[in-house]
């Protein structure tokens, strides 16, 4: 047994133990101890089988030290792949963006494409240990599907149209087309529908992580939003409504442990479903300025939600009795609210604005108060397309409408309209060059039978719940979790079980994500000072950075390559500044990497005998007398380590 973990160089020559299966294992170790020690070896072996590392569960994907041959490389900061810089690039937009620039966690290969530098790797596959760890524990299996997935499954349910303007699409030589992954619903429903036959197999949760191409017109601050980017997604399949409601919230409870993991302040805010179908959904946000969704707040309750979907209490306006009929009146080149409440001397809720969209071949009258801006969203939402299309020449002309001055009434189209439109008179464009109507009258003077939200809400609306007052707060999306119940079991066929009754089902799902370079970059925003990154113990790249100084100090040398093997030896995860730069150089790089402690050996401090440990988010310095450094910092990071959430 012991053995078998043994390179087989090592095991040459060992003696003949034909006992070994009866011995006492700590017997056997020591017998094998002192035989090490006559092939000079002893301390490998310390460090490798005695001390199992402690992260062999932390660090599966991250290459770290579950390995043994790992334990004894140790990380030199002379020899590490990516360069810190004293400056920003102009064009970083965020702190977090800076600074992941800056510490040579990512670098840029093309707009919105970014390669994880060996500091950054380590950190994202600690972000997805978490994860794992998080889904591993609600009986979510690990799965992995390609990042190519064929067209056709994704025809089953339309969204091979529908997801077009986003995503990146290829063919193979015989012309067999593909998507670069989105998402995967498609693909795991497919699984699903040959792997689960019956109710007995149910629920069933899966996860991956794998990588997403989207499209984006606007890549922005590194990996807050980029065009490739590895996902957490997590699948549920379930019999029924209840059953998905178990899931979602088993997800959801999963969310909040990873979050906090994460050293995230994550709130959970309802999100608008957008291209993924279904109802339910929630968003994870961590409240940044650098974040670009906007997120209402109520100051009253806990209504949290994403301006995309966002709702609020109307003003109860009731309809008015008396409105005298419709009048045009001359306008001439007066067009916009701004200008028309000028030559009315009326406030902007007064009018009514006419949006004019293309859904299909449908052209689509949008009517809302001249106050209220549409939300995109919403309207999208309503339309089912990914991408708005405001209507052209020809679909004025096919409405009858008249480009500035038009008007809800007498168009040939279909008409929406918003639901803080009241039922008063308003001023409205005359669908005719250069006249508004006055005492126009939802209802008589157009249709208003379509009453459909489609307004953004914004700060100082009243919440929808209690009427308490919304404010407005930006926010990054770290998670997502939807319940969309048959939206494509339904689509796809066969996606179906044998149920209690005998009959047939369509799986009822959800689906669950999480970026894993918009979380670590997330985690930089939101844990930095003026210095650098000041990362959170459990996602850190290492958890003690060791400076010598200077390093051509021979006895400085030799007692920091001591520590460096002792602590790696004891299973601590160490960057070593073996580097022969300045004291204000090294110190400035570990402030800027952000490694938890800071351990200095330096010719000054050795003179009385000891090293300088220092925490990365504290200032004290601590002396620690060189013959018991590697106890007292083995026993500082252990107790960091089991204090990390
Ligand atoms: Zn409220």
């Amino acid at each position: 047994m012991v053995r078998a973990v043994l390179p087989a160089a090592l095991v040459r020559g060992l003696p003949e133990d034909r006992d070994a299966e009866r011995c006492d294992p700590e017997e056997l170790r020591e017998k094998l101890r002192r035989h090490l020690v006559e092939l000079h070896v002893a301390s490998w072996y310390d460090a490798t089988l005695r001390k199992p590392c402690h992260s062999g569960r932390a660090e599966r994907r991250a290459g770290g030290p579950a390995c043994p041959i790992r334990h004894n490389s140790q990380m030199r900061q002379s020899r590490l792949f990516g360069r810190t810089l004293r400056d920003a690039p102009a064009d970083a937009q965020t702190p977090g963006h800076q600074l992941m620039l800056r510490a040579a966690i990512a670098r840029p290969l093309a707009s919105g494409l970014y390669t994880w530098l060996p500091l950054g790797f380590r950190v994202a596959k600690k972000v997805e240990q978490i994860i794992r760890e998080e889904m591993d524990r609600i009986g979510c299996q690990e799965i992995e599907m390609p990042v190519l997935t064929p067209a056709e499954y994704w025809r089953e349910t339309g969204r091979w149209d529908l997801l077009e303007p986003i995503t990146f699409r290829t063919r193979d030589h015989n012309g067999r087309e593909f998507m670069l992954s989105y998402t995967h619903e498609e693909l795991v429903t497919h699984h699903a529908r040959n792997e689960i036959l019956s109710y007995r197999q149910l629920p069933v949760m899966v996860y991956h992580f794998q990588s997403k191409g989207r499209d984006e017109a606007r890549p922005r601050a590194g990996l807050l939003r980029a065009r490739e980017f590895v996902m957490k997604d997590a699948y549920s399949f379930d019999a029924d409504q209840a059953g998905l409601e178990r899931s979602y919230a088993l997800q959801y409870d999963a969310y909040t442990r990873i979050f906090r993991r994460l050293g995230l302040d994550a709130v959970s805010v309802e999100s608008d479903t957008g291209a993924m179908g279904g109802d339910v959904a929630h968003e994870f946000q961590v409240l940044i300025d650098a974040g670009e969704d906007s997120i209402l707040i109520c100051e009253s309750c806990d209504y949290r939600a994403n301006q995309e979907r966002a709702e609020r209490r109307l003003p109860d306006a009731p309809a008015a009795t008396d409105v005298p009929p419709a009048e045009e009146v001359a306008t001439p080149s007066v067009t916009s609210i701004e200008a028309l409440g000028t030559f009315f001397d009326a406030p902007a809720n007064a009018f009514l604005k006419t949006l004019l969209l293309r859904a299909g071949d449908e052209v689509v009258a949008v009517i809302l108060p001249g106050d209220r801006e549409a939300s995109h969203a919403k309207l999208r939402k309503l339309l089912g397309v990914m991408e708005l299309t405001f209507a052209g020449d020809a679909d004025f002309v096919r409405a009858g409408g008249v480009a500035g001055y038009v008007g809800p009434r007498g168009l040939h189209a279909r008409v929406v309209v918003d639901t803080s439109v009241e039922r008063r008179g308003y001023i409205a464009g005359a669908n005719k060059r250069d006249i508004h109507v006055k005492n126009i009258l939802p209802g008589r003077d157009f249709p208003d039978a379509e009453r459909v939200d489609v307004h953004d809400v914004v700060a100082g609306d009243a919440c929808p719940r209690d009427g308490g007052r919304l404010v407005l707060r930006r926010g990054v999306e770290v998670g997502n979790i939807f319940a969309f119940g048959t939206y494509y079991s339904a689509k796809m066929a066969g996606a179906t079980f044998l149920a209690e009754d005998g009959t047939r089902k369509p799986f009822v799902g959800g689906s669950y994500g999480i970026g894993i370079g918009r979380s670590v970059q997330t985690i930089i925003e939101t844990h930095h000072d003026d210095k650098g990154i000041v990362w959170p113990f459990q996602v850190a790249p290492y958890e003690v950075h060791v400076v010598a100084l200077p390093v051509n100090d021979e006895s400085v040398c030799r007692t920091a390559e001591t520590l460096v093997a002792a602590l790696e030896g004891n299973g601590i995860e160490v960057l070593y500044d073996d580097r022969e730069d300045s004291a204000g150089v090294k110190f400035a790089d570990a402030d800027l990497i952000g490694i938890p402690f800071r351990v200095t050996v330096s010719r000054r401090s050795l003179q009385n005998q000891a090293i300088e440990l220092k925490s990365r988010a504290g200032s004290e310095l601590e002396l620690v007398p060189s013959d018991i450094a590697a106890e007292r910092i083995t026993d500082v990071v252990r107790r960091a380590r089991s204090a990390a959430p």
